[in-house]
């Protein structure tokens, strides 16, 4: 059987920056959390960050593959630097899905962190642009592919494929 990574904040832990959850009421979620299939994961609780604590946004939103590459920072809006949290949380994430044998991974959309198609321009004022987070970015260059809480019927799909 395999398992899927999942953002924590989906699963109803209140682990975000605002200090809620972002619970999905998912069938095929609920589904896989039944058959235990599911592992949480909060990759800027395990960076060491705390609930709650100020959002932060990718400088000039380059995405989480810049900020591996050291190419950008992840600032909150005062501009305190918490690239080193973002990172840590990506390498925890990591370890968490090659320990589990993770194929795929579901994370909260928009996340500077968890989001796999877009994420928020750097300028703390809801502005979205293409890009992925920094887990995501790390995850997806060790072979995970990770979908948004709105593609899950594309990771059943995928799923299917992995135990056809
Ligand atoms: Fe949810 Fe990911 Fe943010 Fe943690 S880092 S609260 S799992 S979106």
């Amino acid at each position: 059987m395999h398992r899927i990574l999942v953002s924590a904040c989906l699963l109803g832990r209140p682990v975000r920056f605002d200090g809620r959850a972002k619970t999905s009421d998912d069938e095929l979620l609920a589904r896989w959390r039944a058959e235990g299939r599911l592992v949480p994961f909060c990759p800027e609780v395990e960076g060491g960050l705390p609930v709650p604590r100020p959002p932060a946004e990718i400088e000039g939103g380059a995405g989480g593959t810049a900020v591996l590459a050291g190419e950008a920072r992840v600032l909150t809006a005062d501009g305190t630097d918490v690239t080193a949290a973002f990172l840590a949380g990506a390498h925890a994430a990591l370890k968490a899905a090659q320990e589990n044998d993770i194929r795929i991974a579901i994370l909260k959309e928009g996340s500077p962190s968890c989001g796999s198609l877009r994420i928020y321009d750097g300028r703390f004022r809801g502005v979205s642009v293409s890009g992925s987070g920094v887990t995501t970015a790390l995850l997806e260059s060790h072979g995970i592919t990770v979908y948004g809480e709105d593609r899950i019927s594309d990771a059943a799909r995928h799923l299917e494929r992995l135990e056809g």
